[in-house]
């Protein structure tokens, strides 16, 4: 049984779809913080930002940089932005396939809760 994330990838499971490409996706958070909140996932299974290696520098680096191209494209380019990895029980990360929030549309507080 694949998890959660590899099903919304092979469209087993329906998500709101923002991006995708043959190794990444983006789909909107079925529970958003903020206006927007999207999720930037590879395609391929990796558990957490805890078992990422050097040989995922390219595809990490990809996530982020898809992640900056679609805060632009959601109007977030000039007012800003948050990109959050969450990683273990502190950061109450909860999905264990590796994914990025994007959040924005309204001020965001620092330090976070
Ligand atoms: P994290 O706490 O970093 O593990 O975040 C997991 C995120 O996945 C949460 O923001 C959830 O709201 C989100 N989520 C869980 N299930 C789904 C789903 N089926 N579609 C979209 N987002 C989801
Ligand atoms: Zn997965």
């Amino acid at each position: 049984m694949s998890c959660l994330f590899c099903q919304i990838a092979d469209k087993t499971i329906p998500a709101r779809l923002a991006y995708e490409d043959e190794q990444v996706l983006a789909f909107h958070d079925i529970n958003p913080q903020a206006p927007v909140h999207v999720l930037v996932i590879p395609r391929k299974h990796i558990t957490s930002l805890l078992d990422i290696t050097a040989d995922d520098d390219a595809l990490v680096g990809s996530l982020v940089r898809r992640a900056r191209e679609l805060a632009g494209e959601l109007g977030l380019g000039e007012r800003g932005f948050r990109l959050v990895f969450n990683a273990g029980s502190d950061a109450g990360y909860s999905v264990f396939h590796i994914h990025l929030h994007l959040v924005g549309g309204r001020p965001l507080g620092w330090p976070p809760g």
